[in-house]
């Protein structure tokens, strides 16, 4: 017998779709094929859940009151945010695919569609992000998905902002050897951009009130840097 194609695993997605039946009936199509479901209706909810909490996919409407999908999209790129997006809109213009693929979008749906082929390209995307996973950085209860880019403490997701994560990258390839803070600016500001040594305070301190109470310590090495601690348990 052929090897069966592994099924990959479940899910959680975000369906942004300001149309109850239409979000309800996405929902439960996708919960029939054993993932989680949950509807946001409008940008603004699916913004801030996006922050709090981590998806493995949005579907992502365009035509939504206040901040329209776009906007949305815009915003969760400019914040860092990794998660794969399919856009889904009554617009089949050209002009619209390209500008949601430039804004980085996954995937592009034009309404009205089957079922059937949304179920279908969630799983290629289902199966794109899962290929994408890179090598694993962990240290202690942390555990970084530098493929995917996604960090878990105690197998729980972890949400990290862009700057936050290349800190945290740059320290755990330095486990117990102090960095300098130089080194870190090198690593995280972008070309050309000044970047102060008060801003890597800012960023080591968010990391700290995320990683401490796992007893994750990122001691200062007052006049030069930080360092990760050997985690001890
Ligand atoms: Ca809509």
């Amino acid at each position: 017998m052929m090897g069966a194609l592994r099924t990959p695993p479940r899910m959680r997605i975000m369906i942004v779709e300001d149309d109850a039946a239409l979000a309800a009936g996405v929902a439960r199509i996708l919960e029939g094929e054993g993932h989680a479901a949950d509807v946001m209706k409008s940008g603004e909810h699916a913004i801030l859940a996006a922050t709090q909490e981590s998806f493995d996919l949005m579907i992502l409407d365009v035509g939504l009151p206040g901040l329209d999908g776009f906007e949305v999209l815009r915003r969760l790129r400019a914040q860092g945010s990794p998660v794969p997006v399919l856009i889904l809109t009554a617009r089949d213009a050209i002009d619209d695919r390209v500008h949601g693929l430039d804004l980085g979008a996954d995937d592009y749906m034009a309404k009205p569609f089957a079922m059937a082929e949304l179920v279908a390209r969630v799983r290629a995307l289902n199966r794109r992000g899962k290929a994408q996973s890179g090598p694993r950085l962990t240290h202690g209860p942390l555990e970084l998905d530098t493929g995917a880019r996604r960090a878990f403490l105690n197998g729980a997701p972890l949400e990290l902002a862009a700057r936050e994560w290349a800190v945290l990258e740059v320290l755990l390839g330095k486990v117990e050897k102090v960095v300098s803070k130089e080194v870190i600016i090198q690593a995280v500001a972008s070309w050309g951009e000044d970047l102060s040594h008060n801003a890597i305070e800012v960023y080591v301190s968010r990391l700290r009130s995320k990683l401490e109470p796992a007893g994750i310590h990122i001691r200062t090495v007052r006049g030069f840097g930080y360092m990760l601690e050997e985690f001890s348990g």
